[in-house]
């Protein structure tokens, strides 16, 4: 039986498309392998690192970085709940302040009654930029 061609769809040159893989050809595969490797390499040495530092150190698409999490190659640690201190902009875990700010506001609020409320940094950055990844063994 002839395998059945398809059109890659990254570079769109026909291939043997094998029943139930996927429609991308062997060469662009064997590129998005490195990439994968060289991302991999690189969280594994920067554990934590979000999926905008990882592109930006490495080269890579932000979107086939996202790619390779979805497929569960890369794994990402709060996924939901990164979220940047509204105060200094440190990335935290939950909250609305890290730990440093809660601890300030606190003992300002203590001190005066505080007319002018902190400015409210853009929140809506894209969430996908700051999901932290760490990898599995
Ligand atoms: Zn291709
Ligand atoms: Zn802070």
């Amino acid at each position: 039986m002839a395998p059945e061609l398809r059109n890659c769809s990254i570079c769109g040159r026909l291939f043997a498309y094998q029943p139930g893989g996927r429609t991308v050809c062997s060469r662009c595969r064997d590129q998005e392998e490195e990439k994968y490797m060289v991302v991999r390499r690189y969280v594994r040495d920067h554990p934590g690192a979000t999926v905008f530092e990882v592109a930006e150190a490495t080269g890579v698409d932000e979107e086939l970085i996202l790619q390779f999490l979805r497929e569960g190659r890369l794994q990402s640690r709060g996924f939901v709940e990164v979220v940047q201190c509204q105060r200094c902009g440190t990335y935290i875990e939950s909250g609305k302040y890290c730990a440093k700010c809660l601890q300030e506001l606190d003992s300002q609020f203590k001190q005066v009654i505080s007319t002018n409320r902190p400015n409210k940094p853009d929140t809506q950055e894209k969430r996908s930029s700051r999901e932290r990844m760490h990898i599995k063994d």
